[in-house]
């Protein structure tokens, strides 16, 4: 069944002269499972997609459902809601709070749910494991690798068990060997039933995905199996 369905998806920015259409009558669908790569060139419009599929952003029209669920009516409020529900987010620049450990990093979005402290160090604890940082707990980001914040990230994006990781260049920082890491980490987590959704403009980190959506002027263009 779909977790993804996306029905000639439109977003402009701004209005007028100055409008850009950043896409264009998109339409995507997703399976429960799936593992996809989005690549595309520059301006393609490709994050303003996985920001739209993120509830961090509105369409200007067209359709979203995320795991069944109509997008279309929702407020800022609701679709935070939903975000914090359904949505893991990885990205390039790992995004995690500098000042306190990679428990308390991975424990954020538990805080925002609502989840009680000893739930929520446990279930931090078991995601840490899941990318095999348990002995780094207590370290602050600036004590990790590049490699290592990311796994950090990855857990923070696994912990509230949503129903799609959404990954922007998630190795576009990382050297070789960490990158393996991190994309054997996305591979497993895929293996295991999640759903991934992965943008990069690299083929070698497109070939661990299940096939490649290629998005051009906001659509998509082509899809390679
Ligand atoms: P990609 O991720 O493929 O590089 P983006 O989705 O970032 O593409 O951008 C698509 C187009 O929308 C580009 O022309 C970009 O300049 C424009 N754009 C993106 N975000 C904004 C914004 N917040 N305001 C105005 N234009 C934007
Ligand atoms: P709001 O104030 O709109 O309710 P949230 O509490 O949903 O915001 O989010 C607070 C911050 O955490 C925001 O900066 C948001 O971008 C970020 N955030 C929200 N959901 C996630 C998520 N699933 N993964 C990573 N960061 C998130």
């Amino acid at each position: 069944s779909p977790v993804i369905e996306v029905r000639d998806l439109r977003k402009t920015y701004g209005n007028g002269d100055t409008a850009v259409h950043a896409l264009r009558g998109l339409d995507l669908i997703v399976q429960k499972g799936e593992y996809i790569a989005i690549m595309g060139a520059s301006g393609s419009g490709k994050s303003t997609l996985l920001n739209i599929l993120g509830c961090l952003d509105i369409a200007t029209s067209g359709q979203y459902l995320l795991d069944g669920i109509d997008t279309g009516e929702f407020d800022e409020e609701q679709l935070s809601l939903l975000r914090n529900r359904k949505i893991g987010f990885v990205f390039q620049s790992f995004n995690l709070v500098p000042r306190t450990t990679a428990l308390a990093n991975v424990e954020l979005p538990l805080v925002y749910a609502g989840v009680r402290r000893a739930q929520r160090r446990e279930r931090a604890l078991a995601a840490l494991e899941l990318v095999g940082l348990q002995d780094r707990t207590h370290h602050r980001p600036n004590e990790l690798s590049g490699g290592q914040q990311q796994r950090v990230a990855i857990a923070r994006a696994l912990v509230t068990s949503p129903a799609i990781v959404l990954a922007d260049e998630p190795t576009g920082n990382l050297d070789t060997e960490s990158s393996r890491e991190v994309l054997g980490i996305l591979d497993r987590l895929n293996a295991s039933g999640r759903t991934v959704v992965l943008i990069t403009h690299e083929d070698e980190v497109a070939s661990h995905a299940m096939r490649t959506v290629r998005v051009v002027d906001g659509k998509v263009a082509g899809v390679l199996v």
